[in-house]
């Protein structure tokens, strides 16, 4: 009996050992997923913040982007009357036109031009509007004041816009503060949120203006009260918010709500802009955000739409909860199962293998991101990429990490990317910076990168997580209208405003040292009257880009040259003395004698005079040297045109 009786305790024995070791299994199982799954949440909640601060950063800079476009398109717009004393309004037309601004700058409503009219020049002025064919021509609201302005140009000048034309701005008091500010500040003012004169009844959507100052010609405008007596009007656009936004759109991909209110209260009557909620939840992430331009305050807020951030996998903590509960459920089956043979290791390598899957999931989810997605540690060294990274640049990871990135560079910026990355670690702080990055295909792009820090829960610096977007395009887009803002359109050469600048830094670097002398040409063709007379004004343009072509065949690289208007050329020619110069100058107009222009079968020839002054540290002013130069000029016609007169001799 004993036996028997004492080997059925053993085995119930070894039963209530292997129960609780189940039991106990099931336990420590249940405790460890629940601590893992509550790091899991914690850690999500962390990224989905630093993720959804990395997108509104991007949000902001889109805006803004936008807006530099835009400020950039009056900037152009203003040199076109700095350009030339009179604008005719088919020769804003066509500048306009050239912009197309319904395919570059989506958003924009159009750019026209706002004209000061004094009350005793009025109805001179509106004959004169009338006499050019817009017969209801008048200026409106129709009250009996000093001072009027007018929309006299604004382009596309069809549909909507036909309502402006007369209207005067300065009668509504929040585009007058504008105005003012602009004048005051001589840069570009924004306006609070109005209703466009352009608005129908249908789709009302707010609206606001940019503006920009444009003074009289040749007229200093240094201080307030000199911008106050030479300002003639304003460049400006209006823009409709809806349509405004909407050029924005992109970059916002569904997963931010914005409102828009105009200054710092927010209420329905500030109201500018909002996104149709998609549902609202309280589990968005908010924030407040200000910009501020043109004098001008708009609050953005900002809320995440359901669903945001997905793709940062939330779903990995509830895998974590299940799959955890059911492996310990089961853990605690096989412990008691295997209990006497020690297996039951083996299954804590199982409950690791799901987290390495778990993990490789996230990856999977970032890779298919759109953009160039990195994060480092916290000593500057790359540790992660993405695959949209590796497919951009054409390089294996291991060639990446590290600072491995960094041979992608452009060379000539690499020293201040380095400098600036590691002035931003040391600052903690979001940055954005541009530079250009090498493509698999060897083109080196254009791209913003930008980065905010990591934290970790205890508040510790562990590195930063950012972006880079390919922005050549909007590159581009800037130096195509540099350089129509810089350059006269027939000849290629500068404008005159702009050759005045380069007059003038030639002037600064010669005030810095007396051992330096340029000399400066004042050329005009001609009796080229004539050949507009004689052959028509195309002719005479054709002329002219002949002409061009002469200079560029004699000229040197770092010679400046410029049309200063009509058939009128100026040159600097640095670090020349004025016998040098007048070398030059006989060769020019020598080839121009020798060089006709040929149409068709007809031969035209033209000559050209020239006057040469000296630019030292002992010249008053460029103006003066201009002016000398002119003199010179004048003599040579006097003289019998076709000939080089120099100044003073
Ligand atoms: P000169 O300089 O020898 O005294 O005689 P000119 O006939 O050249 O005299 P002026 O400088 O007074 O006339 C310049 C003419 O150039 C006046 C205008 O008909 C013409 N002109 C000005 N700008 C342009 C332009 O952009 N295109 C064309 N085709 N003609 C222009
Ligand atoms: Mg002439
Ligand atoms: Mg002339």
């Amino acid at each position: 009996m004993m036996p028997i009786s004492a080997s059925t305790a053993a085995k119930k024995y070894c039963r209530l050992q292997a129960l609780g070791g189940a039991y106990l299994g099931l336990f420590a199982g249940l405790l460890i997923t629940f601590g893992v799954w509550r790091w899991s949440e914690h850690n999500f909640a962390l990224n989905e913040q630093a993720y959804f601060d990395f997108r509104v950063g991007q949000l902001l800079a889109s805006i803004d982007n936008r807006l530099e476009a835009y400020r950039q398109v009056l900037y152009g717009t203003r040199g076109l009357f700095a350009a030339s004393s009179v604008v005719a309004r088919a020769e804003f037309q066509e500048y306009i036109n050239a912009l197309h601004l319904e395919q570059r700058y989506p958003g924009i409503q159009g750019v026209g031009f706002s004209l000061i009219v004094p009350k005793d020049k009025k109805d001179v002025h509106i004959k004169e509007i009338r006499r050019q064919g817009f017969a209801d021509y008048r200026i409106y609201p129709d009250q009996d004041r000093e001072i009027y302005t007018s929309i006299i140009y604004l382009e596309p000048f069809s549909g909507r816009n036909l309502r402006a034309f007369g209207y005067d701005m300065f009668t509504e008091p929040v585009r007058r503060r504008a105005m003012e500010y602009a004048c005051k500040h001589n840069q570009i003012g924004m306006s609070g949120k109005v209703t466009l004169v352009q608005e129908t009844d249908s789709d009302v959507q707010a609206g606001f203006l940019l503006y920009l100052p444009v003074y009289r010609n040749n007229q200093p405008h240094d201080s307030v009260d000199e911008r106050k007596a030479s300002v003639i009007g304003w460049v400006y656009a209006p823009f409709r918010i809806k349509d405004f936004m909407s050029g924005v759109g992109d970059e916002r991909r569904g997963d931010l709500n914005l409102s828009i209110y105009d200054g710092e209260t927010l209420s329905a009557d500030s109201l500018m802009y909002s996104d149709q909620p998609q549902l609202t939840t309280d589990q968005a992430i908010v924030t407040t955000r200000t910009l501020r331009t043109g004098g001008q305050v708009w609050t953005l807020v900002i809320r995440s739409e359901p669903g945001f951030g997905n793709w940062l996998n939330h779903d990995q903590s509830l895998t974590i909860l299940i799959s955890g509960m059911a492996l310990s459920v089961m853990l605690a089956f096989l412990i008691r199962e295997f209990i006497t043979r020690g297996q039951a290791l083996a299954f804590a390598a199982a409950t690791n293998r799901e987290l390495q899957e778990s993990e490789a999931r996230f990856r999977l989810m970032a890779d298919s991101a759109p953009v160039l997605i990195w994060m480092t540690d916290a000593a500057e060294s790359v540790v992660w990429l993405n695959k949209h990274w590796l497919d951009f640049t054409g390089r294996e990871l291991s060639q990446e990490l590290g600072r491995g990135w960094l041979e992608s560079v452009y060379p000539s910026h690499l020293d201040l990317v380095v400098k600036l990355l590691g002035w931003h670690f040391q600052l903690r702080k979001p940055f954005s910076v541009e530079y250009r990055l090498r493509r698999h295909d060897g083109e080196y792009r254009w791209i913003v990168n930008s980065g905010v820090p990591r934290f970790d829960e205890k508040g510790e610096f562990v590195g930063f997580i950012g972006s880079c977007i390919d922005i050549t395009s909007h590159k581009e887009m800037e130096e195509e209208l540099w350089e129509l803002a810089t350059t006269d359109g027939l000849t290629g050469f500068l404008n005159r405003r702009h050759f005045l600048v380069r007059l003038q830094e030639e002037f600064n670097r010669m005030q810095r040292n007396d051992d330096l002398h340029s000399s400066v040409l004042m050329l005009d063709l001609d009796h080229f009257k004539r050949i507009n007379d004689s052959y028509g004004h195309a002719t005479g343009d054709a002329m002219l880009k002949h002409f061009a072509e002469i200079i560029r065949g004699q000229q040197r690289k770092i010679d400046v040259v410029g049309r200063l208007g009509g058939e009128e050329f100026a040159i600097i020619l640095p670090d020349t003395d004025i016998y040098e110069a007048r070398v030059f100058a006989e060769r020019l107009r020598n080839v121009v004698a020798s060089k006709p222009l040929w149409q068709q079968d007809t031969m035209i020839e033209i000559t050209v005079s020239i006057g040469i002054a000296l630019l030292n540290y002992a010249s008053l002013s460029p103006d003066s040297v201009l002016g000398a130069a002119d003199r010179a000029l004048y003599r040579a016609k006097a003289d019998g045109r076709n000939r080089v007169a120099l100044a003073g001799k």
